[in-house]
């Protein structure tokens, strides 16, 4: 496995594997990574000749009250698991490298990006389709593999894709969770032992909806109210709970189509996201 840590050595990489024809595949990643990052490279590994995967905490994406500075970074063992995992190019880039001191071009989407994470972050998705646009012009993947677990990000980089005509598929895999359901995330760490216990509750209100899903309930508020209370019985505090159109992730009463499920919660040492689609 190779690293290459500025914008130009890696371009110049995949230029060469794409002039020898070389389908590439990429994994975009803030590192500090867990068996759910690696399912994706595994994903990428099975399809392309040559997988790119990326270490980048992008502080473009963080809110000035944020946990950039915070944010969990361990290179020498992502570097390990990425070799294991079969990555054939890591890119490992500086923030100095990738936003020059007089950086002023942004991608902005300006609908998915109104609701959920982004009405509680604003600016966030600014930032992730602003990075992810540059990736995507320094890797030259044929394809890219990001997680459901961002449900909302991976619908507005496919928008992003969509509306600005970049030349790559959009692969998406399935959210790995720890045995008790919790979603796996580098923030997990953030959580005291008792916070730890306590944050299947994300995972058990999405059952608990999908169950009631299941039982031929379709008022929106319902679903949420049980998700609501399952959560209350925690010390963690509802960011949001949204049932939302699967597409346009615009908010839904009566469920017909199929809808996105995704819920926030704060815990005093992380905020925690998962969704899932009702209706498929
Ligand atoms: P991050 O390092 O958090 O920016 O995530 C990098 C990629 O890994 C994104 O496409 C995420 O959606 C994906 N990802 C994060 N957690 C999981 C998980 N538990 N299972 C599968 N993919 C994940």
């Amino acid at each position: 496995m190779k690293i290459l840590r500025t914008p130009e050595e890696m371009q110049r990489a995949a230029q060469a594997l794409r002039c020898e024809g070389k389908i590439i595949g990429f994994v975009p990643t803030m590192g500090f990574l867990h068996e759910g990052h690696l399912s994706l490279m595994k994903i990428a590994r099975e399809r392309a000749d040559v997988t790119v995967a990326s270490i980048f905490v992008n502080p473009t994406q963080f809110g000035p009250n944020e946990d950039l500075a915070a944010y969990p970074r361990d290179f020498e063992r992502d570097e390990k698991l990425c070799r294991e995992t079969g990555v054939d190019l890591l890119f490992y880039p500086t923030p100095e490298t990738m936003y020059l001191d007089s950086h002023s071009v942004w991608v902005d989407e300006d609908s998915l990006s109104e609701v959920l994470c982004g009405a509680a972050r604003p600016g966030h998705f600014r930032g992730v389709c602003t990075v992810v646009a540059k990736l995507l012009n320094i890797v030259l993947p044929d394809f890219m593999v990001l997680g459901e677990k961002d449900a909302q990000q991976l619908r507005i980089l496919r928008r992003m894709v969509r509306d600005l005509n970049f030349p790559v598929e959009i692969i998406s895999g399935p959210t790995l969770r720890e045995a008790d359901g919790l979603a796996m995330s580098s923030r997990n760490k953030y959580l005291s032992p008792a916070e730890r216990a306590e944050a299947v509750c994300l995972f058990q209100g999405l059952e608990k909806a999908k169950e009631l899903f299941a039982a031929g309930e379709r008022d929106a508020d319902a679903l949420k109210e049980a998700i609501c209370e399952i959560i209350n019985k925690t010390t963690g505090t509802v960011d949001y709970i949204e049932i939302a159109d699967n597409e346009s992730l615009k908010s839904f009463q009566a469920l017909e189509k199929p809808v996105l499920v995704a819920l926030a919660v704060k815990f005093s040492g992380a905020r925690l996201i998962d969704n899932a689609v009702l209706g498929k």
